[in-house]
């Protein structure tokens, strides 16, 4: 997808804060954070959301998600953190390669906004 700026950010078309990457994933900071610490972790592959996903994405997927807790404590997230994925409209999915949020050291607020 030439024109998705997660795919330049995979690519390294443009710059971002890479806090861990893979042959599959890049994980990289938030240009505008909403917590201490948050990170969007992404595959590499173009899929434009979670409705997006198929069954041949199954294996990058489960890979991402056993991945995050490696993550986070890298980040120092020992004390727990919130991962999220916005989908669709109503989910205020404004980037559409998908990704999940990973929030951490402040204590998260429940129901969401
Ligand atoms: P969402 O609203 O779930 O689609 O989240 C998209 C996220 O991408 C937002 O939190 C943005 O701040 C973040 N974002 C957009 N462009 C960039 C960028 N170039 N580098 C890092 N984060 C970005
Ligand atoms: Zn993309």
């Amino acid at each position: 997808m030439s024109d998705c700026i997660f795919c330049k950010i995979a690519n390294k078309e443009i710059p971002s804060n890479v806090a861990y990457e893979d042959s599959e994933i890049i994980c990289f900071h938030d240009l505008q954070p909403q917590a201490p610490v948050h990170l969007l972790v992404i595959p590499k592959k173009h899929i434009e959301s979670l409705d997006g996903a198929g069954a041949e994405d199954a294996a990058v997927l489960g890979g991402l998600l056993t991945k995050v807790k490696a993550i986070a404590a890298e980040a120092g997230l020992a004390n727990g953190y919130r991962l999220v994925c916005n989908c669709g409209e109503d989910g205020m999915q404004t980037v559409k390669h998908l990704h999940f949020h990973l929030l951490g050291k402040r204590k998260m607020l429940w129901p969401p906004g």
